[in-house]
């Protein structure tokens, strides 16, 4: 067994392993030997940054992080049914606590059922030797690497390994978790591993497997840094089609990733309201470019994504090209226009829209939407309307719209004007309610 206490040190913040060693201590205290786990440690030991750590508990973890939250005056929050919590201190670090298990499938492809077992039964269960390693954190033995499968050695060698050959029937997800790793850190598929891989994507076990847990992958693929390369390589592997059966790896779609980049770090500098983006939806419109409606609508519902993000993918299908078209146009249009088209947009949409356009004067034009049109607000408010006796509803919200719209293009300047403007709307309102 190798002490690697000493990366410890290097890696954790002094905080962080104060935390450990009290960890230890209450191990001790509890007879429940601690142990890092996982990816945690996989990264510790290749020296990349991991803000996660991961704690396996030989016994209920459950109860170590109730003792281990009161101590530190923390918050946990449990999961009965997977014998998991997570533990925040009031430093704000958070330590996911699981509870050591052995894995009984009742058949394959189905959520693991859980039962209490030792460190190595845990272990096996896991999905590359890469990620089958532990720290022990009992005073006895503290930062010391136990490593059953040679997680070290195929770390030094850049190879993703399997347990057993069984590993990619026994969970599906594996075969995208391989290649997400693979990519992740520069290694390879060693030759065994990749031909399991190759003949259970033949065999199709994915089919078996719940659609979310496929979907929780790709969205964890698409959140990578360099996702295209992890999309290039399963369709080497042939695996597109554990997302969709028609999906193609379409010549444009490197282009289509790299103008994504572009277009989320012009908007990062450039628009005034920095509303969040979620970038992989984005990707995932890429890559559903030509897949039909229907087939991404079915996409959607099977893989259950929530509500936002499928009204985003399907606003995208259902009106990007189109909306495209139009703002790449040569003749002039007005900004009332160009606002009217991409305000009712999610910001993913449109900024997808301006990825995609090839044409200058498209891209010009979404740029000039996030940069001036979008948030502009009449001066005179519902209030003023009111006060001219405009009732609120459909009608007040209209007579606004279309004082913005004069306003976008220039027509209406001050105050003055847009009371002026709505006076005439107003009055024309009340003339076709009298006649
Ligand atoms: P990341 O840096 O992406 O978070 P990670 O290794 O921490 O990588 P998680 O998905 O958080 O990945 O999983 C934590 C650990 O749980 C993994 O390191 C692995 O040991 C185990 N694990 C996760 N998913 C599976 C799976 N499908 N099959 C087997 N083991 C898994």
């Amino acid at each position: 067994m190798k002490n690697v206490s000493e990366k410890m040190r290097a890696c954790f913040s002094q905080g962080t392993m104060m935390l450990l060693k009290r960890i230890s201590a209450l191990s001790k205290e509890l007879g429940r030997r601690a142990y890092l786990i996982g990816g945690t440690v996989r990264d510790l030991l290749l020296e990349a940054e991991n803000l996660d750590i991961d704690i396996v508990i030989e016994g209920d973890a459950i109860a170590f992080g109730e003792k281990l939250a009161r101590e530190l005056h923390g918050m946990i929050i449990s999961h009965k049914r997977f014998g998991t919590c997570s533990v925040t201190t009031p430093e704000h670090v958070k330590i996911d606590f699981a509870t050591a298990r052995k894995e009984a499938y009742a058949k394959p492809a189905a959520l693991p059922t859980v039962e209490f077992a030792l460190l190595k039964d845990d272990l096996i269960r896991r999905d590359f030797t890469i990620n089958a390693m532990a720290i022990s954190l009992n005073e006895d033995d503290f930062g010391f690497l136990i490593d059953f499968f040679d997680g070290a050695g195929d770390l030094e060698h850049k190879s993703i390994r399997t347990l057993h050959d069984k590993s990619f029937i026994d969970d599906p997800t594996r075969i995208l978790r391989a290649m997400r790793f693979e990519q992740r850190l520069g290694f390879h598929i060693d030759t065994h591993t990749a031909n399991l891989i190759i003949k259970s994507i033949e065999k199709e076990v994915y089919k078996r497997v719940e659609k979310p847990r496929l979907r929780d992958e790709i969205i964890l693929i698409l959140k990578e840094k360099e996702p295209f390369k992890i999309i290039k390589r399963m369709d080497e592997f042939r695996a597109l089609k554990i997302i969709h059966p028609y999906l193609k790896f379409h010549k444009d779609l490197h282009n289509m990733f790299d103008a994504i980049d572009e277009a989320c770090l012009w908007y990062q500098n450039n628009s005034p309201r920095k509303r969040s983006i979620e970038k992989w939806v984005m990707y995932l419109m890429a890559l559903f470019e030509d897949v039909s409606h229907d087939g991404t609508l079915y996409f959607c519902n099977i893989f259950e994504f929530k509500r936002g993000e499928r009204l985003r993918i399907m606003s995208y299908k259902n009106n990007g090209r189109k909306i495209l078209k139009t703002l790449n146009a040569k003749r002039k249009i007005a900004p009332s226009k160009i606002y009217h088209l991409l305000e009712p947009l999610s910001h993913e949409v449109t900024l997808l829209i301006m990825a995609v356009s090839r044409s200058d004067a498209g891209k010009g034009r979404a740029m000039e939407f996030f940069h001036k049109y979008n948030g502009m607000r009449t001066v005179i408010r519902g209030d003023d309307l009111k006060a001219l006796g405009i009732k609120i509803g459909p009608h007040l919200s209209r007579i606004l719209e279309k004082i913005l719209y004069k306003r976008l293009d220039g027509i209406l300047k001050t105050k003055e004007e847009e009371f002026r403007y709505a006076k005439k709307l107003a009055k024309r309102k009340f003339a076709k309610g009298a006649g």
